[in-house]
C-alpha cells in the first residue's frame, strides 16, 4: 500500500506532522487544516476540502483473546459460509471476522446472517 501511494503523484506526504484543528464551517466545509510539524513545533495552514481519519487495519477484538478463536491477524475465526464461532451459541459478524472486504454492506450481511443463526440456535 505504501508504495502503490508513493508511486502515485497526485499524493503529496506530510511528515512528523500532527492536525491541530480542521478549518471551515458547516457554510463552507472543510476548507483546511491547521497542521503542527512535532519536531519544529512549526504550525502552518494547510488548504484541504476534505479529511479522512485513518483508523489502521488492526481489527479491534482485543477483548476477545482468550474467549473465541482469533486468526494471526487478530479476526474472529468464523466457520465457512456461517458466523459461527467456535463457542457455540456465539456468532461473529462484520469487519471483526472480515479480513477481505471491511465493507459497510458485507457488514450489514454478515449482521443479519448472525441474527438467523442466533434465532435459530436459541430456537433448537
Ligand atoms: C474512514 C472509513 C471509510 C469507510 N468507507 C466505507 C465506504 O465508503 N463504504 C463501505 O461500504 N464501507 C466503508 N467503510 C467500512 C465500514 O465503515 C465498515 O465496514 C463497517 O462500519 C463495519 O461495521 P461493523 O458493524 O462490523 O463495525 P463498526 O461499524 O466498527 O461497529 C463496531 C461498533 O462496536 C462498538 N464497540 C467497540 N468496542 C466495543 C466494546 N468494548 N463494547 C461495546 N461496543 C463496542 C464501536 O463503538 C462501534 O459502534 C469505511 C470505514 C472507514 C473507517
Amino acid at each position: 500500500m505504501q508504495d502503490r501511494a508513493f508511486a502515485n503523484k497526485k499524493i503529496d506526504f506530510v511528515w512528523n506532522t500532527v492536525v491541530e484543528e480542521i478549518l471551515g464551517s458547516r457554510e463552507t466545509g472543510v476548507t483546511g487544516l491547521k497542521v503542527r510539524n512535532i519536531k519544529t513545533q512549526g504550525v502552518a495552514e494547510l488548504k484541504v476540502d476534505g479529511l479522512f481519519v485513518a483508523i489502521g487495519h488492526n481489527p479491534n477484538t482485543e477483548i476477545f483473546k482468550g474467549q473465541v478463536d482469533l486468526d494471526d491477524l487478530g479476526y474472529i475465526k468464523t466457520q465457512p459460509d456461517s458466523t459461527r464461532t467456535n463457542i457455540p451459541g456465539v456468532f461473529a459478524c462484520g469487519d471483526v471476522q472480515d479480513p477481505v472486504f471491511r465493507q459497510a454492506v458485507t457488514a450489514a450481511g454478515t449482521g443479519c446472517m448472525a441474527a438467523i443463526e442466533a434465532e435459530r440456535w436459541l430456537e433448537q
